[in-house]
């Protein structure tokens, strides 16, 4: 130890020995600044999407909601599986028929070949065409869907509508046109002029079924078929 006092070896020495008196074995060597960690930024995923893939989402989501539906005790009952209808938004024509004929089809069998002759008829692929129905569950027997049934999926269609937004509606029997027009006129009332939805031009005829068991009624179905054509400007190539 010198005279001016212990140095600093001394000191560091001393507080070495007391800190090793205390049970500590080794002290941490100063290194260099540890590096500050750099995280890459993966750049955000585009949410952007076309207004035609929100559509699709949109008539999903609907699609789904539908399909746990239990507004109508009778047909949820009854029902294996709700018929929501398909084809592309902005289609030409939307046809609305009044329930779901069979299990998965809105137009099945013969019902179905008729519809196919009047789209031939009308110029219509397949594909420019939407089909849904009134109600999306298929009434027990062939009995057609009650006043109320109509009324309790009336929300379901507009929605489905507004969605699809097609150019033209085209409503097949009672059921379906007053559901599409909100009114309890009946049929024959409705029939024979073009009415209006939201802007687009709306005809209702009688359905398909019908045709195939009064044929009397063939007559009037092919010029409301007709009007709706001359309503969004084409050609009807069938006589
Ligand atoms: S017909 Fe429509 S409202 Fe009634 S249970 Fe089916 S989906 Fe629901």
């Amino acid at each position: 130890m010198s005279e001016s006092g212990p140095t600093l070896a001394d000191q560091l020495r001393r507080h070495l020995a007391s800190l090793e008196a205390v049970g500590v074995r080794f002290v941490p060597r100063a290194g260099p600044v540890p590096a500050v960690a750099v995280f890459e930024v993966t750049p955000a995923v585009p949410t952007e999407v076309t207004v035609a893939e929100r559509k699709r989402l949109e008539l999903e989501l609907l699609a789904d909601e539908v399909a746990k539906c239990e507004r109508c005790p009778s047909l949820f009952a009854t029902r294996t599986r709700t018929v929501f209808g398909g084809g592309p938004a902005g289609a030409e024509v939307c046809f609305v028929g009044d329930a779901p004929r069979s299990g998965d089809e809105i137009f099945p069998g013969e019902v179905g070949e008729l519809f196919g002759r009047q789209l031939t008829a009308m110029g219509l692929a397949r594909d420019e065409c939407y089909i849904t129905a009134a109600i999306k569950c298929r009434p027990p027997g062939t009995r057609p869907p009650k006043p109320d049934e109509v009324t309790q999926c009336r929300g379901h269609l507009e929605r489905q509508l507004e969605l699809v937004r097609p150019r033209s509606l085209c409503c097949f029997g009672p059921e379906a046109s007053q559901s599409v027009l909100n009114t309890s006129a009946p049929l024959q009332e409705l029939r024979g002029k073009v009415h209006d939805w939201h802007g687009l031009p709306v005809v209702c005829t009688y359905h398909p079924a019908q045709v195939l068991t009064t044929s009397r009624v063939k007559a009037a179905v092919w010029d409301d078929l007709k009007m709706l054509m001359v309503a969004i400007g084409r050609p009807v190539v069938g006589k």
